[in-house]
Formats: structure tokens, sequence, C-alpha cells
């Protein structure tokens, strides 16, 4: 709900003066009513003054270590995103180069994603990787249906086998009605293993969706390990189960930093990726993709032809108007930055993130959770099991807002609920000099706690706590 700031009984009726001073203004002096829309026009420069005023009260999205979402761009990106800012992106035939920039998109992924058939196979992008995700489980679920009903079965109980999700997972699972067999966290099992999978699965499982990039704990899980455990399942009890891969981080840091690690196409038993162009993807907010391995794998009857000059463009999405921009500005990144480019920025940011992580291991109060070595570019990390320092995780992450920090702390999902543990994500536009500024405020908190120790502290409700996925 939005938080009701200054409401007034009635618009004053303040007119914007041209020429006049901004902070002058009647309007700036007086202010008007924020909740009714006011009876009169105003000029644009002062509507403008006041908001931008407004947005200075958000946080500043440099210090935001708690998102995965790109938040610092090219300026060309910026000059792109206004280009673009008229198009519609299911328009294909009012704007078929966008529409042909963003087929090229889906190729250069599915190339980049080991797909054997990257030229031709089938893909689109969303508005996220939720998005792309419900469009991935309706594929499984629809192929599993057909198979069904192909040898006059049931198909009422679907279920999709998973481990610590991303909550568009469960947003899937709910709204399209199928049975999610998540397997919980434990303390010493953090990632999905094979042998989980396999004690969940039975005829009516439509698929499997492993991590690349776990949003709780940064991890990989290990897609190969699980497809060949559901290769053996198939030998053994002939379940063909499928696998989605959720890689909306991993799948633009591990094409570039891990290139020999098996989590893509290259396994025959994925048969779909997702991943969020606005995260590592580098583009701004508003794009996601999902590509099917090839065009067999997204059922037909999922797609819908819309006219494109003369012919037909099949789209699979739930939205129907969309920005085009963000599509624009994820290609513009592919051909300024190149393969060179993404490596050097994703090993930058990991080697800030593994700085980090020692510098909070040497405090001596925290027991590191990720070191930031083999996921995504971050560090995570607990207070020391049994001690009390003075603060808790929460009181710190409230301390460092003061200095415009603003670092992820929560509890662990699933049967890991009492471990709290704080979070930083390292992305591109961060400088190892940011990292200093950062360790040394976190020193400085630290200090004020053992001056001031916290006798009662703050809990996970009142600290707030950012978004965390
Ligand atoms: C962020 C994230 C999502 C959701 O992606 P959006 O692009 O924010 O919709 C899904 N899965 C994982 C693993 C994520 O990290």
């Amino acid at each position: 709900m939005p938080l009701q700031f200054f409401k007034r009984k009635g618009d004053n009726d303040l007119k914007s003066v041209p020429g006049a001073d901004i902070y002058t203004s009647p309007y700036m002096k007086e202010g008007i009513p924020l909740n009714t829309m006011p009876e009169k026009s105003r000029l644009p420069e002062n509507v403008y003054a006041l908001l931008k005023d407004e947005l200075l009260m958000d946080g500043n999205s440099k210090q935001n270590l708690a998102t995965f979402c790109q938040t610092w761009m090219d300026e060309e990106v910026h000059k792109l995103m206004d280009d673009c800012i008229d198009k519609n992106m299911i328009d294909k035939d009012e704007y078929p180069q966008t529409a042909a920039i963003e087929a090229r998109c889906v190729s250069i992924l599915a190339d980049l994603w080991n797909s054997p058939e990257a030229a031709t196979t089938i893909g689109c992008s969303t508005t996220g990787s939720s998005e792309a995700a419900m469009l991935g489980g309706l594929a499984l679920k629809w192929q599993w249906r057909k198979k069904r009903q192909a040898l006059d079965k049931p198909a009422d109980k679907p279920n999709l086998i998973c481990g610590a999700v991303q909550i568009c997972w469960h947003k899937f699972a709910r709204y399209f009605d199928v049975e999610l067999r998540e397997v919980p966290l434990e303390e010493g099992k953090l990632t999905l293993t094979p042998e989980d999978v396999i004690a969940r699965c039975d005829e009516n499982t439509i698929g499997v969706v492993p991590t690349l990039g776990i949003t709780f704990t940064c991890l990989y899980e290990d897609v190969k390990a699980i497809s060949q455990a559901l290769d053996k399942l198939q030998k053994d009890k002939g379940l063909d189960i499928p696998i989605h891969v959720d890689a909306a981080s991993g799948a633009f840091i591990a094409p570039f930093l891990t290139p020999e690690l098996e989590w893509d196409f290259r396994l025959p038993r994925v048969k779909s990726i997702n991943a969020s162009g606005h995260k590592y993807g580098l583009a701004p907010l508003g794009v996601g993709w999902v590509v099917w391995r090839d065009k067999s794998d997204l059922p037909e009857e999922l797609i819908f032809n819309v006219n494109y000059l003369g012919g037909n463009m099949p789209t699979f999405a739930l939205n129907f108007s969309r920005p085009g921009g963000q599509i624009i500005a994820q290609y513009y990144n592919f051909l300024r930055l190149g393969k060179e480019g993404y490596r050097e920025i994703m090993q930058a940011n990991m080697s800030h993130a593994q700085y980090i992580a020692d510098a909070i291991k040497s405090l001596g109060y925290f027991e590191l959770f990720y070191d930031g070595h083999g996921g995504l570019p971050g560090a995570s990390w607990r207070l020391k099991p049994g001690t009390n320092p003075g603060f808790s995780l929460y009181d710190l992450s409230d301390r460092l807002r003061m200095r415009g920090w603003q670092i992820a702390a929560y509890p662990l999902p699933s049967k890991m609920d009492d471990v709290v543990i704080q979070r930083v994500l390292v992305r591109h536009g961060f400088s190892r000099d940011m990292a200093d500024l950062l360790i040394a405020d976190i020193k400085r908190a630290i200090d004020y706690f053992v001056k001031h120790p916290i006798t009662v502290p703050l809990t996970r409700e009142e600290a707030g706590g950012y978004a965390h996925n």
C-alpha cells in the first residue's frame, strides 16, 4: 500500500507562474494534493522538480548491494532507451527491426548456451525471469499432458521438483495448478542432490528445475549430476523427465567464467533455460529470456500467431504490449562488449566479491557462508554461531544504511530458517574503491556497537529487510 504523505483537503488552485523561480512558485511553497488528481494543469518543470526531489528519498541504487538487477549503464544505453520509448514489442509489423533484433538475441543466447539448433531454435524475450519461468513451466506441463493423454492415462496431478527456488516457481505452481515438490535446504545440503530428486520423481513429474545461482546462497546446483541421475531413472523405470534450468543470473556468468561447466543444452535432457537480461545480462530493468533446446520442445498449442509483415510471427508471452528498449539495450551490450567484455566484467565482479569476503572473514565476528568462489559474484556470512557480539545482522544492516548501503539480512528458507545471513552482490558499476569504502563502514559500524552494545536487537520486520531476490 502506498504511504499517505501530506494528504491535503483539496486543491488550493495554486497556479504555477511562468518564469518564476521553481522553489518560489506557489506550487512549491504551498504544496499540492498528492492523492487526488489536481483540477488545474501545472508547468512541466515544476512537476519534474517536485518528483525529482521526492525520488531522492529512494535508496541510491549504486549502494544497493541487495539486488541482482543491473543499475549502471553506458550513456549509449540511456540514449537507446530514449530512442525506443515508443517501441511496442508486440507490434512486430510496425517495428520489424526491433522484432528482428529480438530474434538475433535469441540466437545469440541459444548459441551461448550450446543449443544444437542455435540458429533455428525458438525462444523469446519476457519482462524478466519470472515470466520466462512461467512460460518454461507451461511448456513442461503441456508436453507432459500430451504424453499422458497419448497413453490414455490421467493428467490431472502434475508435479515439479526443485530445490530452494526463487518465488517465481511458487507462483508458477500456484497459478497453474502444479504441485511443487521442493527439496528443503538443510545444514550441509545447500543444493539439490540427485538422490533427493530421484526420490520425488513419478509418472506425474512434469520436470525438474535446478537453479544456476540460487538467490539465497549464490551457489550453482549440479545440473549435470541431476541430468545423469534422470538418465539412469529412464533406463531403470522408463520415466523420461525433462529439465528446465533457472539460470536467471548464472546464464550470463557461467558461459564466460566456467565454460567447461556443463549446465546447458550440452546436456540433452535440458529442454529450456530462463535468464534475466536485466541481471548479469547487463540490460536495464524489464527484460528476461527463455530459450528452448529446439523447436519441438515448445508445444505448438502455446504459440499464438501475430500478423507480421503479411506473414505470421509466432509469439508466446503472458503480456501483450511490452516496451522494446530493454531488448535493444540487451543487443547493444552483446555487440558492444562481446564475449571478451562480458568475461572481463564478470571477472572483475568476482574479484571484488572475493575481496569483500576475505575482509569480512578477517574481522573475526563472522563465518563466511559463501566466499565468492564458484557461483555468483557475491559473498554471504553469518555471525559466528554461539557468539553474541552486541549486535545482530539486522542491526548491522540498519546501521550501514546510515551511510547509504543497502545490504540484505534474512533467514534462510525451510529447514534452515534459524540461520540469519547477510549477503552482498557485486554488479557491473562497482569498483575496488567502493569495496574499500564498504569495508571501512562495516568496521566503523562494529566499533560503534562495541561501544554501544544493542540490548534489544532489531527483528527482521523492524529492520525492513531489503528484498533479497
Ligand atoms: C531473480 C531471479 C528470478 C526472478 O527473476 P526476475 O527477472 O526478477 O523476474 C528467478 N529465479 C532466480 C534464480 C532469480 O535469481
